[in-house]
């Protein structure tokens, strides 16, 4: 078949580490594409020694010109990688597309928010300021943000650009040094992200990125005692193992997990406005969306329309590979699509209002074709389990208090959104609903560079993105000065 990865500035067989690519001692691993399961090419194997010498790295500019540094110039670096990283959104959309299988519109729109999360943070580095405290007669009182020191990212491969833009990007902007481990199905917009930086200026070693499996690379990084924060964004599983080894250093972790989230829609909603909400926010990236909304409650005056609304645009839904720019793209795997098979046969049971249309479908890709259930049970597994792909479900409600018991009603809490017009509804669910981000007359999934996010429950703790994620990426000191 076919390899369609265009040539790359560096050798996507190396890990950058200090400033220079380099091999892995262990070899490389095989990176394929999702849309028709070619070959794409070898990535490095990157293992605990590749780790180390990447910690180390971090540590050295630390010490370094990067240590040394202002906050003005962080932000001045950051925002240069912005315009780079804008220059190059086709090229880093291709690469996106081809590697993780997301549709071209999709995997452009990720490029562009990489490229605002730089010039966010890049904006933001020296905005960060601390406080005075009134004390006792004698003193002064006042209160730093000082950068963790090294920080490690592991990053899944659903969002690769949008979620080292939020990470790295606040944590550089704060002074860090940060060691990446991308996920080792889709890592080659992180390391192009790796070149771009250091085109832009950022010093060596700054951002090391080490590819490779989690069972080495990113249990290496979470175990290692020269890491002083942890950011993990994926599953439960693997964020519970993630914060087991950063307990054994007394590390600070920020678990981003996953989510079952709901759209809450009540009969006096607009619901031309909310129709296209309802189905993107289920199938983007082919529901691989940690915030995707696969939970869709409707008020039962108007779950019929909705339901038949939600019915029409699911078979107007076209899936293909990633470089046709349809609507769906394949999964990111073949064992993605095993789960995601594995949970519709558990769904055999339940009613299938429509279905999306395999359009281009070559046979070694991944490709499911998006499922809307309808009167689906709320303890159902479907309703219950994260499924992470196109399929979402529609419960009716009968009020406002069975909607918020529901829409509560998993071990998750990410997004939420409401659809009401009813001003005081709006109030009272945007406080009842559990969840670490609630949108009210719209659903915003994954996006909203300036906005806080992160989750309660089994959807992780700590908040990322916005100004809010500065104060995670620093910690506080307090300065109590006595001057009689
Ligand atoms: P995963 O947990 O298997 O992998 C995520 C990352 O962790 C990868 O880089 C992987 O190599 C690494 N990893 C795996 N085992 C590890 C270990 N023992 N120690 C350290 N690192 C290890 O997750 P996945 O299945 O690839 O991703 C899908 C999950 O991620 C879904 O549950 C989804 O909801 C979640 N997710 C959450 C967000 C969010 O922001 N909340 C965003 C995207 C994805």
């Amino acid at each position: 078949m076919p390899n369609d990865l265009p040539d790359l500035p560096f050798d996507p067989a190396h890990c950058l580490i200090g400033g220079r690519w380099r091999a892995a001692a262990g070899g490389t691993l095989e990176l394929g594409n999702p849309s028709d399961g070619s070959r794409l090419c070898a990535i490095a194997r990157g293992q605990a020694a590749e780790i180390d010498a990447a910690v180390a790295a971090a540590q050295a500019a630390r010490q370094g010109e990067w240590g040394r540094m202002t906050a003005a110039e962080r932000g001045r670096i950051l925002s240069r990688i912005g315009r780079l990283v804008l220059e190059r959104v086709e090229e880093l959309a291709r690469l996106e597309a081809l590697d993780v299988g997301k549709p071209l519109t999709q995997a452009r729109a990720d490029a562009v928010a990489l490229a605002r999360y730089m010039e966010f943070y890049g904006g933001a580095a020296d905005k960060v300021t601390g406080e005075t405290i009134p004390y006792l007669d004698g003193y002064t009182v006042y209160t730093l943000r000082e950068a963790h020191g090294v920080t490690g990212h592991i990053v899944p491969w659903n969002y690769p650009m949008q979620i080292i833009g939020r990470s790295v990007g606040a944590a550089l902007a704060m002074g860090n040094a940060c060691v990446l481990k991308p996920a080792e199905e889709a890592c080659l917009t992180a390391l192009m992200f790796g070149w771009i930086a250091g085109e832009a200026g950022l010093p060596p070693g700054a951002l090391n990125i080490v590819p490779g499996t989690g069972a080495a690379a990113g249990a290496a990084l979470s175990a290692h005692p020269g890491v002083q924060h942890l950011s993990f964004t994926g599953s439960v599983a693997t964020g519970r193992l993630v914060q087991a080894a950063a307990a054994q250093n007394v590390v600070p972790v920020t678990l981003e997990l996953g989510g079952k989230s709901p759209q809450v829609v009540f009969a006096d909603a607009d619901l031309d406005r909310a129709l296209p909400f309802l189905v993107n926010a289920g199938i983007q990236n082919a529901g691989q969306t940690c915030s995707a909304s696969s939970r869709i409650l409707v008020q039962r005056e108007v779950y019929g329309e909705v339901r038949a609304r939600m019915a029409e645009r699911y078979r107007a839904l076209r899936v293909g590979p990633a470089l046709a720019d349809l609507q769906v793209g394949p999964l990111i795997s073949a064992r993605q699509k095993a789960i995601v098979e594995g949970f519709l046969a558990r769904g055999s049971d339940l009613v299938r209002a429509a279905e999306g249309v395999l359009e281009d479908a070559p046979p070694g890709g991944h490709y499911v074709a998006p499922v809307l259930f309808a009167d689906v049970p709320p303890d159902h597994p479907l309703a219950q389990d994260e499924i992470f792909g196109p399929v979402q479900v529609l419960i009716p409600f009968a009020d406002e208090a069975e909607a918020a018991r529901i829409a509560n009603g998993t071990a998750y809490g990410l997004v939420a959104s409401v659809w009401t017009a009813d001003g005081g509804r709006q109030m009272r669910l945007a406080k009842a609903l559990r969840a670490g981000q609630v949108f009210v007359n719209n659903y915003g999934a994954g996006g909203g560079v300036e906005l806080p996010f992160g989750g309660v429950g089994q959807s992780g703790h700590g908040r990322e993105k916005g100004f809010e994620a500065l104060y995670g990426f620093s910690q506080l000191k307090t300065v109590a000065a006595w001057h009689g």
